[in-house]
């Protein structure tokens, strides 16, 4: 079966299961080879619990670029331990990689998009075939930005599908489920960052503005190049 098929056999046999079930369901559908995506950033809370109430041995990749906040990095520990997650694996480029693409660690200040497809986009691609992954999770959502308004609970990219189950979560419906689940916000947030990459492209965001437009500020650029997919499939 071709990706799109897979898709769309996806999308009519589980598009209206949501959270944790839909979470359970893909663990199956995939036997296993299946990873959830998460930055430890300002909203990654509520999937990752969602994922820990699935089956707590979710396989959970983290991609460190190297020029994380340290806040993100002592969250991250806050929160496996909190969830009780147990497959949380770190990704990174490695130091042949820095050697080759950005010896002096500055490429980001000559050119973001190459320094996120070093530091983040090699990565993850080398991850998802090391590990033999068909399909990985994401938490994006509709109401994050223009170029995510189609989002599609399921998509093809390449030979493998995307699942994202918070695509039609709206920010409310994210604020609940905080409390709700008396979850942990990232400590940066109440410092006025709503978006939370890397510490030399993230800036706070002044009451009322975009959140994402902290990221790459008085850039053109919006997203990290590992979501390229052409956005518009069902659902
Ligand atoms: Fe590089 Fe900035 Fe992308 Fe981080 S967010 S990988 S520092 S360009």
């Amino acid at each position: 079966m071709d990706t799109a098929t897979r898709v769309k056999h996806l999308t009519d046999s589980y598009g209206t299961l949501e959270g944790a079930s839909l979470l359970a369901a893909m663990h199956d559908v995939f036997g296993g080879r299946i990873a959830l995506l998460s930055s430890f950033g300002a909203e990654s809370a509520v999937l990752l619990a969602l994922a820990a109430e699935a089956r707590p041995d979710f396989p959970v990749l983290f991609v460190n670029t190297g020029k994380l906040f340290g806040e993100t990095l002592r969250y991250r520990d806050q929160l496996v331990k909190r969830l009780g997650l147990t497959d949380v694996r770190e990704i990174g480029p490695t130091a042949d990689d820095l050697a080759a693409g950005d010896k002096d660690g500055m490429l980001f200040n000559r050119d973001y998009d190459a320094c996120c497809h070093l530091r983040k986009t090699v990565p993850l691609d080398r991850a998802l075939a090391t590990a033999g992954l068909e399909a990985w999770v994401t938490g994006r959502k509709r109401f994050q930005s223009a170029t995510r308004a189609a989002l599609p609970l399921f998509e093809a990219e390449g030979n493998r599908v995307k699942v994202n189950p918070l695509a039609n979560w709206d920010k409310d419906r994210l604020e609940e489920e905080f409390t709700r689940r008396d979850l942990p916000r990232h400590p940066l947030e109440a410092d006025g960052f709503l978006s939370i990459g890397c510490y030399t492209c993230t800036e706070r965001v002044t009451p009322g503005a975009d959140p994402r437009s902290g990221r790459w500020a008085g850039s053109a650029k919006t997203e990290c190049g590992i979501h390229t997919t052409m956005i518009g499939t069902a659902r």
